[in-house]
């Protein structure tokens, strides 16, 4: 049995990944491409490419072995100065629009004191498990691999934990095994303290966005905010204005309960970019809640994402990796 004939009766999804195939009398060795897999996923091939070389008539032994080259990996952080702002509720939905656009995107749910990420997108009750001491992301809306504390925990009871137990917890959520996710975006606990010092400082996030509303004392915390990231040599990517303006469903009328532009103006000021602005809209809220977050769809609400993750698009650069099969094949 020559190389071409074998290669021919595998099955596409095996055959696509066999970089060379060599066969001694009744035994055939084969070394197939796992890159951008994760460590099931390497497995399942494994096991498939066995079954599927060995049940061929004349080959009574197959030796298999995968090869994968690392995964450049980019985290961003989103950050706020204060909680409720819609960190977590921007994060989630520019994890949408960057899927939407092409980029293999992950989401770590850093935030201990209310991990909401497993509720955004549509997760909750997963539990990851842990192959070789490495957990394994579940999986999210649109496929996207995710981690949250949330996840590994009763909600409320990260709160008793202390310092090094949390940082210990986070470093094994951004270090899972991501596969061919090689955008992560991080959603950080709110403020300035020793959680998020630990994250900026041991994982060095690539780049940070920062999220506030419109009204001065939050856009004071924004502004610490950013500080943290450039003290830590962390570039700050932007920052997002959000719950600017709201336009009531009865009468139509706009109106701005927490001002409008101050964040724009505080960007100029610090001489960082502004990425762009939400508004404050019934159905953010509700289709956050619901687990179906607006940045799936192309209404005005999911329109506000995609601008800001085009933005975001525009630092990172063009999208390197292609979703791993398995990854596709959820979407
Ligand atoms: P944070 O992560 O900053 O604590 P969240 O993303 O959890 O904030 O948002 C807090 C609450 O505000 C959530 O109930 C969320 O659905 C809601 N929310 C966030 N952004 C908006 C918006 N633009 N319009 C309406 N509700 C919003």
């Amino acid at each position: 049995m020559d190389e071409t004939t074998l290669r021919a009766q595998l099955p596409e999804k095996i055959a696509a990944r066999v970089s060379s195939l060599k066969v001694t009398g009744e035994r055939v060795t084969a070394v197939l491409g796992g890159t951008g897999l994760t460590g099931r996923e390497r497995a399942e091939l494994e096991n498939a490419a066995k079954q599927a070389l060995e049940s061929v008539a004349g080959v009574s032994e197959a030796n298999i072995a995968i090869t994968a080259e690392k995964v450049m990996r980019r985290f961003i952080a989103v950050g706020s100065g204060k909680g409720g702002v819609g960190k977590s509720t921007l994060t989630a939905n520019l994890a949408v629009a960057l899927k939407r656009m092409g980029y293999a995107v992950g989401v770590v749910d850093a935030d201990i004191y209310g991990p909401s990420q497993p509720t955004l997108l549509a997760s909750e009750g997963a539990k990851p498990e842990a192959i070789d001491q490495t957990l394994q992301p579940v999986t999210g809306v649109m496929g996207i691999p995710m981690l949250s504390m949330g996840h590994l925990i009763a909600p409320g009871k990260a709160l008793a934990w202390r310092g090094p137990m949390v940082a210990g917890a986070l470093t094994q959520l951004v270090e899972a095994d991501w596969g061919a996710a090689d955008i992560i975006l991080l959603d950080l606990p709110p403020g300035t303290g020793d959680v998020q010092l630990t994250m900026v400082q041991k994982h060095k996030p690539d780049g940070a966005v920062i999220v506030s509303t419109p009204q001065d004392l939050a856009l004071i915390d924004a502004a610490r905010a950013g500080q943290l990231f450039e003290t830590a040599g962390i570039p700050v990517i932007g920052l997002v204005e959000n719950m600017a303006g709201y336009q009531c469903p009865h009468c139509g009328e706009f109106s701005d309960p927490f001002g409008q532009g101050g964040v724009e103006s505080i960007a100029a000021r610090l001489e960082l970019p502004f990425l762009g602005r939400i508004p404050l809209t019934m159905d953010i809220r509700t289709a956050s809640d619901a687990g179906t977050p607006p940045a799936a769809e192309d209404g005005p609400s999911g329109a506000a994402f995609a601008a800001i993750a085009a933005k975001l698009a525009d630092w990172l650069g063009a999208p390197t990796s292609k979703p791993s099969a398995s990854q596709a094949a959820q979407n």
